[in-house]
This record gives structure tokens, sequence and C-alpha cells, in this order.
């Protein structure tokens, strides 16, 4: 009867309740370690001038060389890591990591920006400013270097008067502020207002759509028109093929990124890629 308890409790602390803790736990400590012994790295997207092929900036995606798992794309950890107390950690281990690749590109003579993607809970965490001034905070490398990449989320409260605050701190030093994956979930014109966005990235499903019905009047149209109301740029995402280039040109769009130009890099590819831009 006892055993016959233990393994019942056992299998509580398994299966129950307390599983989702520990896997909680686990990922937790995965993602501890992961920092610790550098599974964790960068990739960069450039961002495009279309009518010159200039580059503009790079935005950094992280990759995650998973001990066991191989390598892991960011929707396999990104929800996991914003969920949990660990997106401090690894925002600041993104800026500095993206701090230090910007200064080699930069050595290029490139006046490159870098842009970070920031989950929302960390905009009302004013340990993201210490963080970001920690990594960006002299004089080669200010802030003014970064824009910030925000998606909204359902929760998301821009209006609070933490947001507002950890925003004005960091646009106080430069930083500028793009909304990410614009038109699809939960992002909303009264945030263009709010945080005094600059850029609006416009999602790639926009961008394929406009291939696909080719007519107008179309989504990614009232965009910019959104955009121009609201002086705000407009960067065009997930651009693949010369069609789509072709048609947000002629709606005026004239910043983009996209596998048409180039796939995310890692840093050494992408000095690579800056060495034949200045030949
Ligand atoms: P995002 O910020 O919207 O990044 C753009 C995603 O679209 C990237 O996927 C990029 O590789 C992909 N992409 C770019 N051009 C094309 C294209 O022409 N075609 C297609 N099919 N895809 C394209 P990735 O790297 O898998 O990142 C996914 C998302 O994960 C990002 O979306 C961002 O929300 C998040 N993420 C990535 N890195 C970080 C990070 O360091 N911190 C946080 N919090 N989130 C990150
Ligand atoms: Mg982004
Ligand atoms: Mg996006
Ligand atoms: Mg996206």
């Amino acid at each position: 009867l006892q055993i016959g308890f233990f393994a019942l409790v056992g299998l509580a602390i398994y299966f129950g309740p307390l599983a989702a803790l520990r896997r909680r736990l686990s990922i937790e400590g995965q993602v501890r370690t992961a920092l610790k012994r550098g599974e964790f790295f960068l990739t960069y997207l450039p961002t495009i001038e279309v009518n010159t092929g200039h580059w503009l900036g790079v935005e950094a995606l992280m990759r995650w060389r998973h001990s066991r798992h191989g390598l892991l794309q960011p929707a396999a950890f990104i929800p996991w890591i914003e969920r949990s107390p660990l997106i401090h950690d690894t925002t600041s281990w993104v800026l500095r990591q993206a701090a230090s690749d910007l200064a080699r590109m930069n050595e290029l003579h490139h006046e490159l920006y870098v842009g970070i993607n920031l989950p929302p809970n960390q905009l009302s965490d004013e340990r993201v400013v210490d963080a970001a001034l920690d990594a960006f905070g002299n004089d080669q490398l200010c802030l003014c270097r970064v824009m910030f990449e925000l998606t909204e989320r359902e929760t998301t409260d821009y209006a609070s008067p933490e947001v507002q605050r950890v925003v004005a701190r960091l646009r106080e030093r430069g930083a500028q502020f793009a909304l990410d994956d614009f038109g699809i979930g939960f992002s909303n014109l009264a945030s263009l207002a709010l945080l005094e966005i600059d850029f609006i990235k416009v999602d790639k499903s926009f961008i394929q759509e406009l291939e696909r019905r080719g007519t107008d009047p179309n989504i990614v149209d009232s965009i910019v028109h959104v955009a121009r109301e609201f002086g705000v740029g407009i960067i065009a995402e997930g651009i693949e093929t010369e069609r789509q280039l072709d048609r947000i040109r002629r709606i005026g769009i004239r910043m983009a990124q996209g596998f048409l130009f180039f796939r995310p890099m890692e840093v050494e590819a992408t000095l690579d890629q800056l060495r034949l831009q200045t030949q």
C-alpha cells in the first residue's frame, strides 16, 4: 500500500499540475545553460534601400545551437523565453552581442543601424534601459544606432506609465522604434501615436498577398497611406520575388528586407558581404 501511495504521488508530480512547473523549470535551466555556454548566436538580416541596393541596417535574429536538439529557430524557443523571467538576461545578451557585432560592421565604413526585437513585456521593465545603455551607451556606439522592433500582443498596454517611461528614456538617447508585423495580430493605430513610432514593418503576409491578388485596392496601399498620415517610415518584410519588389517600389516603399536580397547571415558572412559592398 505504501509503495502504491508513493508511486501515486510520483505520478501526480510527473504528470499532474506540477508537470507544467517542471517543464518550465527545465526550459529555464536550459536557457541559463545556453547563455553560460554560448549556445545562442545572432544572424543578421539586412534592410535594403530598394532604389540603390544600399544597406541601411541589419536586424539581429537569434538562433540556438542546442547541445541536444541541434540548430533551433526562434519560433521553437522565443515564445518560451518571452514568458520566463530569463527574457531579461536573454535580451541583455542580444544587446551586448549585437553591439559588438555592429561595431565590427561599422568599422568597414558603414553607418548601419541594428534592429533589436523587443517583446512587449520588456517595455515595462526599466532594467532594459540599463542593459541597452550598457551595450550602446558610449560615443562609438550610441543608442541612435538601434531600432527597437515591437510586436504587439493581446495584453500589451502601451498607454501604461511604465511603458511610456522606458520608451521615453530610450528615445532620449536616440533609439528609434518600429512596429513589427504591422497589420496582423494586435497591432493597432493607437500605438503609432502613443509611442511616436518611427517605422512600420509591413508583415510579409501582405507582401505575398500583393502578388497573389495583384490588383488595387490592397492593404499595403492603405498601410502606406496611414504611415504617411502619421509621418512614419515603412519597411516591407519578406520580399521574395522581383515582382513583389516591383510592386512595393511602385507603391512608394523605399526600405525592404527579404530572401530576394539576403537570408539571415552569421556575423562573419555579414562582414564578407559588407566588404563586397565597399569594394
Ligand atoms: P520578425 O522580427 O518579424 O523577423 C522576421 C522573420 O522573417 C525572421 O524569421 C526572418 O528570417 C524571416 N524572413 C525575412 N525575410 C523573409 C522572406 O523573404 N521570406 C520568409 N519566408 N521569411 C523571411 P526568424 O529569424 O525565424 O525570426 C522569427 C521571429 O522571432 C522574429 O520575427 C521575432 O519576432 C522573433 N525573434 C528573432 N530574434 C529575436 C530576439 O533576439 N529577441 C526576440 N524577443 N525575438 C526574436
Ligand atoms: Mg523584427
Ligand atoms: Mg516582422
Ligand atoms: Mg514576423
